[in-house]
């Protein structure tokens, strides 16, 4: 099976896709992942990327397709995946259609996760991750127990993005408004659209998620 996972920043997406990987052996494919890998590495399309990620602003088509074409030629045929932060313009819809049909996929579902946008801005600002093995935390919401020390892990060093900053995360928003949130009508044309609530908690989104993949 074959999922989009749809939603302005801070809507869960990662979060989502990371319970399903747990939970269904899927993969996820994260565009924003495999650019900040990129970035790290300091690649040819890191080295182009990282400005305008840094101003929250989006990627080329041409790169970002590219990028999700071979991480797909990775795996196997029987391996579901989650796209998680792809496609994000009409272009991307259209590229990702001609990519799996080229590797005999389908789309099976394509899940918006609907946000109260006031929250987001809260929600994203406040995230750091555990920088060893990528655990998520939030300045209000969820600290480790033990201050500066890695519930999962151990560890105790941290990272935040530096795409996570107010300014940034409100051109992102209005990046999602404006080229994303239209890519919707074209799958709610193929009747694959499901509507969460991500304002739920953890749990009861991935068990909405849930009920839709099984259903
Ligand atoms: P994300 O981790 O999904 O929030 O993505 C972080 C940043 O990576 C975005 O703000 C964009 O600059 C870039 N990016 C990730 N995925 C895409 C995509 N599908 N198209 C264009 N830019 C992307």
């Amino acid at each position: 099976m074959n999922i989009i996972l749809l939603g302005p920043p801070g809507a869960g997406k990662g979060t989502q896709a990371q319970m399903l990987v747990d939970q269904r052996g899927m993969k996820q494919l994260s565009t924003g992942d495999m650019l900040r890998a990129a970035v790290k590495a300091g690649t040819p399309i890191g080295l182009k990327a990282k400005a305008v990620m840094d101003a929250g602003e989006l990627v080329s088509d041409e790169i970002v397709s590219g990028i999700i074409g071979d991480a797909l030629d990775e795996l196997g045929p029987d391996t579901g995946v989650i796209f998680d932060g792809y496609p994000r313009t009409a272009p991307q819809a259209a590229s990702l259609d001609e990519i799996l049909a080229a590797r005999g996929r389908a789309l099976h579902h394509v899940i918006e996760l609907e946000v109260n946008e006031a929250a987001l801005v809260d929600r994203v600002t406040g995230r750091f991750t555990c920088a060893k093995c990528g655990a998520g935390y939030h300045d209000k919401h969820k600290l480790p127990k033990v201050e500066g020390v890695c519930d999962v892990c151990g560890s105790t060093e941290f990272k935040r993005r530096p795409d996570d900053n107010e300014e940034t995360v409100r051109t992102r928003m209005t990046e999602y408004r404006a080229k994303t949130a239209p890519i919707l009508p074209i799958y709610e044309a193929r009747n694959i659209v499901s509507r969460v609530d991500g304002m739920a908690s953890m749990d009861a989104v991935s068990a909405a998620i849930a009920g839709i993949l099984d259903a």
